[in-house]
């Protein structure tokens, strides 16, 4: 069967609106490291690793095998009805090393999951349902994840009830402070959190949620210290502060374990999924003991945290820390932005290139000017992926291309991506001399 032909019956059974890549889009059939293989047998250079998922990337030997013995046990899923070993583990694990005091972990199936839980904690806790968050943000899904997130491209059709407001401090390419000093910066969203907080709160908000750096809105980032700096403003109101840490969790940002890290401060609770489960699905919120313990009504995720997501977990957790993918993530990050800054230079069509660690986003724009231009960032896509690099798009206007490679990326693959990145952008803009 062609992938033509896969095509056709997926947009026969799957839904509209579920996004899909490329004009002609591909089906993956193997993989390993960094490299996955379509079943036409091209094989590519992976930069988005399943949209942030394949951490540590393919074909893990500890991961495989970790999996492989709890499945030869016969134990699949056994539900949290029971005692699961592994997932105790692991919790204490995470809720060490997320920082939180007295933590407690819930674990998920997703990140949606996780926000929706953390959501239902903090409002629960604050008895209001009133949740801050950002302009330009993403938390998933359903129906009150998707109703707080502030980008439009996901959010427009959404009819949830959530009372949110938006605020400013994701984006500063873009809008009212942009090209601000990182302190202006700072004081103008503390003031816009202030007159939002006045102005469209009771002010009894149950808490803020941010992504500390904003991925699928373009992997925007704020400047450090801004959520210390709007936490003095939510302490004032008893609000409390969850980092979505779904995007930026486990070392992928370089400087810090968790995205939150850059700021100084310590949130009342983080959420986390994605790379975790290095392509299982696991998600889970770490909070304050008391925070996550004030539900009264019995609660349950069916498949949250169960014995093969959490052994994959396990691995995956030991081999990141074990191989320091977070200084690699560090070392090879800050060379991509080097070379990408470089290549952003030569042409006329790059109006922003920005990142931390292993998340960096090229900004496209309309040849010579400063207009977002998504048929750009289509058509770089396209062109990289002619040249065996898989990127990831993204951006309030879809003209953002995101690069999140695995964390094991190697410094020579670095530079074939710089190499393809380089020609497929000088394809589609004019370049400089
Ligand atoms: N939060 C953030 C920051 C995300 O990027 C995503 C997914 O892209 C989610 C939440 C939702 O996670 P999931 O797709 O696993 O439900």
């Amino acid at each position: 069967m062609t992938e033509a032909e896969l095509l056709a019956r997926h947009r026969a059974v799957l839904p509209n609106w579920l996004a899909l890549y490329y004009q002609e889009p591909i089906e993956i059939v193997r993989a390993h490291g960094r490299h996955v293989t379509d079943s036409q047998g091209r094989t590519y250079l992976d930069f988005f690793a399943g949209i942030l998922t394949n951490a540590i990337g393919y074909g893990i030997a500890e991961i495989s095998d970790a999996v492989r013995s709890q499945l030869d046990t016969g134990v699949m899923h056994t539900s949290t009805l029971y005692l699961i070993r592994r997932q105790v583990e692991l919790a204490e694990r995470i809720a060490e090393l997320s920082g939180i005091p007295d933590a407690k972990v819930f674990f998920t199936s997703s990140g949606t999951e996780a926000n929706e839980t953390a959501l239902m904690l903090a409002t629960q806790y604050r008895r209001s349902n009133q949740i801050l968050a950002l302009r330009n943000s993403y938390h998933g899904r359903a129906f009150a994840t998707v109703g707080i997130t502030g980008n439009r491209g996901w959010s427009a059709t959404s009819l949830s009830p959530v009372r949110v407001s938006h605020v400013h401090g994701g984006y500063r390419y873009r809008g009212p402070f942009a090209g601000w000093s990182d302190a202006d910066y700072i004081a103008a969203c503390v003031q816009d959190l202030r007159d939002v907080l006045q102005t469209t709160t009771s002010g009894d908000v149950a808490a803020l949620i941010a992504e500390p750096i904003q991925g699928v809105g373009g992997f925007n980032v704020p400047p450090d210290g801004l959520f210390a700096a709007f936490k003095e403003v939510l302490d004032e109101y008893g609000i409390l502060l969850i980092s979505d840490e779904v995007q930026t969790g486990w070392g992928r940002t370089g400087e810090h374990f968790w995205g939150i890290g850059a700021h100084g401060v310590t949130p009342d609770a983080m959420t986390f999924a994605k790379g975790l489960g290095n392509g299982l699905a696991i998600g889970g919120v770490v909070a304050r003991g008391e925070l996550m313990d004030c539900l009264t009504a019995n609660s349950i995720s069916t498949f949250g945290g169960n014995p093969l997501a959490t052994a994959g977990a396990a691995a995956t957790l030991d081999y990141l820390l074990d191989h320091d993918l977070q200084g690699n993530a560090a070392k090879l990050g800050d060379r991509l932005l080097a070379g990408l800054r470089e290549i952003g230079a030569r042409t006329d069509v790059v109006g922003d290139v920005r990142g931390k660690g292993l998340m960096i986003g090229i900004e496209l724009v309309e040849p010579g000017g400063s207009d977002p231009s998504p048929a750009t960032a289509s058509a770089v896509l396209e062109h990289t992926r002619e040249r065996g690099l898989l990127v990831g798009k993204g951006g309030l206007h879809n003209n953002v291309i995101r690069l999140a490679p695995p964390m094991t990326l190697t410094g020579e693959e670095a530079e074939q991506a710089l190499d393809v990145l380089g020609e497929s952008i000088a394809a589609v803009g004019k370049g400089h001399t």
